[in-house]
């Protein structure tokens, strides 16, 4: 159960950004190196996050892939199997790269009591948990002449 050592990084993180706000939910992305099991994770997070304001937070665990590359064949392909043979031939003399990273993806907080409004911070988030964590809320800077 290596994802308690992991869950206790993420809440880190969680805390540090919610600073003391409710949190309902979070999104994680683990690279399949990690071999991070979603229902372990979820666990896990429960766990270390009781008492604290990520108590009872949903956890979605995104694995990303890593990319095979064939030493045989020249096939190049993604994998969620750290142990893959090559989908082209079949050999096992295969490069797995990537697949290592960690991060957390999103945070959705609870409404605040009395007040449906978002603050800026919080419709980025919801933004990112959309798969839209690119478009930046940037308002134009008006003039002062
Ligand atoms: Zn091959």
């Amino acid at each position: 159960m290596h994802e308690y050592g992991l869950a206790e990084g993420v809440l880190a993180t969680v805390r540090q950004r919610a600073d003391g706000r409710k949190v309902a939910g979070i999104t994680v992305r683990f690279g399949v190196k990690h071999a991070v099991d979603e229902e372990s994770m979820a666990q896990a997070f429960t766990f270390v996050a009781d008492g604290t304001e990520a108590a009872g937070a949903t956890v979605t665990l995104v694995t990303v892939p890593a990319a095979l590359a064939c030493r045989d064949c020249g096939q190049v392909a993604e994998t969620t199997d750290v142990l893959a043979a090559c989908p082209g031939c079949a050999g096992e003399d295969v490069e797995i790269t990537g697949g290592d990273e960690m991060t957390l993806e999103s945070i959705t907080y609870e409404p605040a009591r009395g007040s449906a409004a978002m603050t800026p911070e919080e419709a980025r988030d919801a933004l990112a948990a959309l798969g839209a964590g690119e478009a930046m809320a940037t308002e134009p800077v008006r003039g002062t002449s």
